[in-house]
Parts: C-alpha cells; sequence; structure tokens
C-alpha cells in the first residue's frame, strides 16, 4: 500500500525520513540493545534522547537562557489549566486577558474561568464567525492583567496572528500547538508559549512549554505533577516523561534543522499556502471564509459551492490518495492542514484534484 497525502490537523504527517528511521531503530536503538520504549528514563542512552530534543529545540526556537523548556504530558488542554494555576499568585483578587480568536481559545479561557480569577475578553471575534484575528487597537488590555492569552494559530477557523500584540510588559502567553516551528517567532517577547507535539513537532503525548524562569514558582501548594517548578527542577524528569514521543520529537526536530530550520520552514509554508489559496480564490466554485490578512499557513479551510457535493469531494478525493479533507465537525466544509512535513508535491496534488473536481462538478 502506498503512502498517501494526509492533510490530517492532528495527529498529522510526520517527514517520511523520520518514520523510516524509527523503523530501522524499532528492535534496537543505538547499540542499546532494545527499543527507546523499553529503555529506563535514567539510562544514560535515554538522557541522550532527551538532551539531544532539548537542545535541538533551544536551537531551532532560538530560545533565551532565562526561559525553562519543559516537556510534560496532558496535552495543549492541561494547559489551559496549568496556565492560571501557575502564574497567579492569588487568583481571587487578580485579573487575567484572553484573546478569543476560536474554539481552542473559548475552551482556554473556560478553565481559566474555573481558578476563581476575573477572566475578561480583550477581544473577540465571534461576531464574524472567527473569520479574522482582532488588531493591535482592536485589544483593550487591562494594565493590570496577571498575564495576556493569545492562540497564535487557529487550527479549527484557520486563522494566524502576523504581529505579537504589544501588552506593555504583561507576560504574554501563547497557544502555539499548530504554528510552532512553522515560522520564526520572538521567544523574549512572551511570558509563556505552549504546544502540543501531534500537529508540528512529532507524536500526540508529549506538549512543550517554554516559560519565563522569573514566573515560575508564583503559586505554592500546587500538586507536584501541576507545577511547572517540580518539573523544571527535575529537567522534565519529575516522573516518567513520554519517553517515546519525546524521541520522535527529536527526530523531527532533526529532520526540521537538516530542511534549513525554522526559517527555510517558514519560506515553504508561504509557497504552499500561496499556491492552495490562489486555487480557492481563483475559482468561483471554492470559497474560503476567512479574511485574507489573517489567513492560516497551516489550516486552510474551505467550501465548496454546493456543500450537497462535500461527500463526493471527500470520496473522490480519497481515490486520488488525498485524505483527511472534512472540516472540523463544528465548521463543516473542507480544510487542508499543510504543516511542515506535508510535501510541497502534496499541495500541488490537492490543487490539481480540485480543478478537476469543478471541471467535472462545477
Ligand atoms: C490541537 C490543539 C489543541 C488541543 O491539543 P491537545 O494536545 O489535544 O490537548 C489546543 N490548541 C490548539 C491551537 C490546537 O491546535
Amino acid at each position: 500500500m502506498a503512502r498517501v497525502f494526509n492533510f490530517s490537523a492532528g495527529p498529522a504527517v510526520l517527514p517520511v525520513p523520520v518514520l523510516q528511521r524509527a523503523r530501522d531503530e524499532m528492535i534496537e536503538h543505538g547499540n542499546s540493545g532494545m527499543s527507546v520504549m523499553e529503555m529506563s528514563h535514567r539510562s544514560k542512552a535515554y538522557m541522550a534522547i532527551i538532551g539531544n530534543a532539548m537542545a535541538l529545540l533551544r536551537e531551532l526556537l532560538e530560545i533565551p537562557d532565562d526561559y525553562e523548556v519543559l516537556l510534560l504530558q496532558g496535552g495543549a488542554s492541561l494547559q489551559f489549566s496549568m496556565i492560571p494555576m501557575n502564574l497567579l499568585s492569588d487568583p481571587g483578587k487578580q485579573s487575567v486577558d484572553y484573546v478569543l480568536t476560536g474554539s481552542w481559545a473559548e475552551k482556554a479561557y473556560g478553565e481559566a474561568k474555573k481558578q476563581g480569577v476575573e477572566v475578561r475578553i480583550a477581544a473577540t471575534s465571534k461576531a464574524v464567525n472567527y473569520s479574522r484575528i482582532p488588531t493591535q487597537a482592536e485589544l483593550t488590555l487591562n494594565p493590570d492583567a496577571a498575564y495576556v492569552h493569545i492562540t497564535s494559530n487557529n487550527t479549527i477557523f484557520g486563522t494566524e496572528y502576523y504581529y505579537t500584540p504589544e501588552t506593555n510588559g504583561i507576560p504574554l502567553v501563547a497557544d502555539i500547538s499548530s504554528n510552532v516551528l512553522s515560522r520564526p517567532m520572538e521567544i523574549s517577547k512572551y511570558g509563556l508559549l505552549y504546544a502540543g507535539a501531534q500537529k508540528n513537532l512529532g507524536p500526540s503525548g508529549v506538549t512543550v512549554v517554554i516559560v519565563r524562569k522569573d514566573l515560575l514558582g508564583r503559586r505554592s501548594g500546587l500538586p507536584q505533577m501541576l507545577d511547572y517548578k517540580v518539573h523544571a527542577e527535575n529537567d522534565s524528569m519529575f516522573n516518567t516523561p513520554p519517553t517515546y514521543a519525546i524521541y520522535i520529537l527529536g527526530l523531527v526536530l532533526q529532520w526540521t534543522k537538516e530542511q534549513g530550520g525554522v526559517a527555510a520552514m517558514e519560506q515553504r509554508n508561504i509557497r504552499k499556502a500561496a499556491k492552495l489559496y490562489a486555487a480557492i480564490d481563483n475559482s468561483s466554485f471554492y470559497q474560503c471564509p476567512t479574511e485574507p490578512v489573517s489567513r492560516s499557513r497551516m489550516n486552510v479551510p474551505f467550501t465548496l459551492a454546493d456543500a450537497a457535493l462535500d461527500a463526493t469531494f471527500l470520496a473522490e478525493a480519497k481515490e486520488a490518495g488525498l485524505v483527511t479533507l472534512a472540516g472540523h465537525r463544528s465548521v463543516g466544509g473542507m480544510r487542508a492542514s499543510i504543516y511542515n512535513a506535508m510535501p510541497e508535491e502534496g499541495v500541488e496534488a490537492l490543487v490539481q484534484f480540485m480543478a478537476e473536481f469543478e471541471r467535472v462538478h462545477g
């Protein structure tokens, strides 16, 4: 069976060289006599694997020394709770700002509210069905907020920030799950960034948290597993980390480096997204619901002129080896996720298929 072009939003396509290497090392990693999955996380062989992944993250994302990198479990979703737990010293007396740009932002907002803190909406684009990112001028920030939370790429609605909000010294917190590693980000402008791995970084099961050191230890009495400081003090080895997911993360980072790093990825992602958006915009059969200034380079939603053709589109696309193109269940239509590991040929094949489908059914 041949590999397909997988446009899944996550878990998503991985680079084939990464899968091949994992296959080759499945039974025995190096000269260890065992699979990575069977190693003690405290063994020398495994310490080298996690150390390599950490070092590559720091190198590729240019993470300054005054930031900790944590490899945690629980997905980006657990961060929705851990962030307010850790960054507030006294939730009952504090206030935080959230910018609502889609479903994940709403979920982060909802979890923060459960922490007993006042949660303000600094801006929302819900009125336009999250079709664009609010501008800096539209943000009404509270100068006393403990932090400001944004979602840098909205996986479901297909929008992305092309500016870093200015928060005048208040820590900026960003969910970068679906565009981490897709373009350079100025880490020093943020207090904390977090990403579940299964979009651009590797398999599900590991979550990357990048946090400025001075933000650690604000809150005492947290359960140990939910305390960033505990994980930082233990180099993400407080308990057994997701060892195999971290190993694959390391391979993906190595592959990214070999491709030329994050800047090269950005150039490729710009080309891929431009091709797909042009195909949509140059046709009257396909439509994109998002505003051009906010369009995501990672997740491209589009609809057909006649929604009754959706099922046929998906079935014929599958025949052509193009899979997982259905839009999120909350939005409908189609969505093509074109993360770093989606080759340019995959986007070209999709564009060709779309033109042919329009010719036949349009
Ligand atoms: C996928 C996704 C999440 C949820 O990630 P989990 O690891 O499943 O918890 C959160 N935020 C964004 C932006 C996502 O794309």
